[in-house]
């Protein structure tokens, strides 16, 4: 290891961030700004507008949020204070995300964060914003909502934010946008990150921001034979299942060594726990650790003592281990350079590696630039089943009793088979013998299915930034609507909105509240697009009844709906949730 110790978020205090937000990234485990950290903290401290292409998993949402946190200054002037910052997110998920993002690093300066959403109720949000608040993160529609009532100050925002516009603008929420940043002050610093820049949004850009820092992440390109020749897979998988599907593939893949990426310290630790539970021999490495403890870890995996290394990026830079098979990133990388970096580690001299990504639904953008940079193709591949891990264990069983075949000592074992061979056949000695090698082996009782994610063709999708008109408009359009007497159908705007719909195979989905429970179609769409990587725009028909809801979705989204959709509140009811009966 060759590398400077970096115990403390130092990267960090270079950016010129204050302490407490210091301590609170330390805190986190983060060890280094990534990319778009880097870039865009210091113009936006600077006051600069800022005009950002990056995806979700890059880490953009601390790029704009610490920014903003520079600006809180609770206690001063006394009274309740009024929002220095908004910012405007497409769903409620992301909103209740990017929320406890800016809390959780804001903590120690007790910044005040509201998220503001349609399907909540708004009493709540009212008494909150009349309390106070520094920062509000919310969705267009609940955000307008607001500013009608005069319910949300605005006067003293410094800095407003659009995160993720273009899905907000495929969700019909051009219009809200307009108005919300005509109602914030003039001097008013604007940011705006989206994953795509169609030229809707450029044109937002041009108006409303003035001489912007552009950023655009994942973008760059290397010459072709940079990036090493490496088998390069990559699979989906819910954030819960990423520990299962990790040990699932690794039992699959039997690496002789292999390194483990994770983001952040504490990601690193609870991996390291749950692998060694799994029977690995895993070592967790990163830079709150001293040279000594390092070293010690690196004679582990070079003996062969450990067979995995859990890693962050920071504690493997320089890193050389010379039998490494397999590269992992538990999650992708926040840069597609720092995969090339990562995986480089792999398939050198001849010998074959293998790259490992494990994404998120939403990071299958990121992938995509990865695809970009290397210019090679990352095959998706499917999480191996219960089944394929069975085979795969008896395939290494067979390696090893074949292997003690061939070798010579076999003969003072034979007292066992002659002390048996009288009252046993001979083939069920040999089967009795198989079944303790496979267990002794490790071979883990792993008998859970782990949900498959679909994968999407982006092609499949509708296109971005065309024929808005009949696109789903405001997701979270407040209480208008009202209990209605007939099952709603289409869009929450009424009977006879055209909505785009998904397209291909349809499903319909039962999802148990209903107009009893005050639900309206955009709580559905709201939630749904909130929790998968589905958009306002894959979502069908919607019919609503006294109990109970029937909402269409495409078929090859229905099992990570439902998985996704498990643990989910819609207006604040835990909603059972299968496909409809009658569907099938
Ligand atoms: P985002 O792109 O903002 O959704 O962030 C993706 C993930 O990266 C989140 O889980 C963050 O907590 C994490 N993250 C953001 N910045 C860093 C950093 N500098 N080091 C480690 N993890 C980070």
């Amino acid at each position: 290891m060759t590398e400077d110790q970096t115990p403390q978020a130092d990267g960090f205090a270079d950016l010129g961030l204050r302490p407490e937000l210091l301590r609170a990234l330390t805190g986190l485990g983060y060890e280094e700004p990534t990319p778009i950290q880097r870039e865009a903290i210091p113009p936006l401290m600077a006051g600069r507008d800022l005009l950002g292409q990056a995806a979700t998993g890059t880490g953009k949402t601390a790029a704009f949020a610490l920014p903003i946190l520079e600006r809180v200054h609770p206690g001063v002037g006394g009274g309740a204070p009024e929002p220095v910052a908004l910012v405007l997110v497409p769903t409620r998920e992301l909103a209740v995300q990017v929320s406890e993002a800016i809390y959780k690093y804001g903590r120690e300066l007790k910044a005040e964060v509201l998220p503001i959403y349609g399907g909540q109720p708004i009493g709540r949000q009212l008494q909150v914003l009349k309390r106070g608040v520094h920062v509000v993160v919310a969705t267009p529609g609940r955000a307008i909502d607001h500013i009608n009532r005069g319910t949300l100050p605005l006067d003293a925002v410094e800095l407003v934010v659009l995160d993720e516009a273009d899905e907000m603008l495929d969700m019909g929420f051009a219009d809200e946008i307009e108005a919300i940043l005509q109602a914030t002050p003039d001097n008013r610093q604007t940011v705006l990150f989206s994953a795509t820049m169609p030229p809707r949004i450029n044109n937002i850009a041009k108006r409303h921001l003035t001489d912007p820092v552009r950023i655009e992440i994942g973008r760059a390109s290397t010459e072709p034979g940079e990036a090493p020749l490496v088998r390069q897979s990559a699979y989906l998988v819910a954030r819960s299942h990423k520990a299962a599907a990790l040990g699932r593939i690794l039992d699959v893949e039997a690496p002789a060594a292999a390194i483990v990426f994770c983001r952040t310290r504490n990601e690193v630790d609870d991996l390291t726990e749950t692998l060694n539970g799994r029977g690995y021999r895993s070592e967790a490495l990163h830079g709150g650790m001293d040279q000594e403890q390092r070293d010690r870890v690196m004679g582990r995996l070079r003996s062969g003592t450990a067979d995995l290394l859990v890693a962050t990026d920071v504690a493997a830079r320089g890193l050389d281990v010379e039998h490494l098979t397999h590269v992992v990133n538990y999650d992708v990388p926040s840069a597609a350079e720092a995969y090339v970096h990562r995986i480089g580690r792999v398939g050198r001299a001849g010998r074959e590696g293998v790259a490992i990504t494990l994404a998120e639904p939403r990071e299958r953008r990121l992938l995509a630039n990865i695809e970009r940079l290397t210019r090679q193709k990352l095959t998706i591949e499917k999480v191996p089943t219960v089944a394929d891990l069975r085979a795969r264990q008896m395939e290494l069983t067979i390696d090893q009793v074949r292997e003690a075949l061939q070798a010579d000592d076999l003969d003072r074992f034979r007292v066992v088979i002659d002390a048996l061979a009288d009252e046993f056949e001979l083939t069920d000695i040999a089967l009795a013998t198989v079944k303790l090698v496979h267990q002794a082996s490790g071979a883990t009782d792993d008998d859970e299915e782990i949900p498959d994610i679909p994968v999407r063709n982006d092609r499949d999708r509708p296109q971005r930034g065309t024929d808005h008109s009949g696109s789903y408009k405001g997701g979270d359009r407040g209480g208008s609507s009202g209990p209605r007497s007939k099952p709603e159908r289409g869009g929450p705007g009424g009977q006879s909105q055209a909505r785009r719909g998904p397209q291909g195979d349809v499903s319909r989905l039962y999802v148990g509240v209903g107009r009893g429970d005050k639900v309206r179609p955009q709580d559905l769409v709201g939630a749904i697009a909130g929790e998968t990587r589905l958009s306002g725009g894959d979502i069908g028909a919607i019919r609503i009844f006294d109990r109970f809801a029937l909402v269409e979705i495409p078929t090859d989204a229905v099992e990570d709906v439902i998985e996704a959709m498990r643990n989910t509140t819609i207006r604040g009811k835990k909603a059972a949730i299968r496909r409809d009966r009658d569907d099938a």
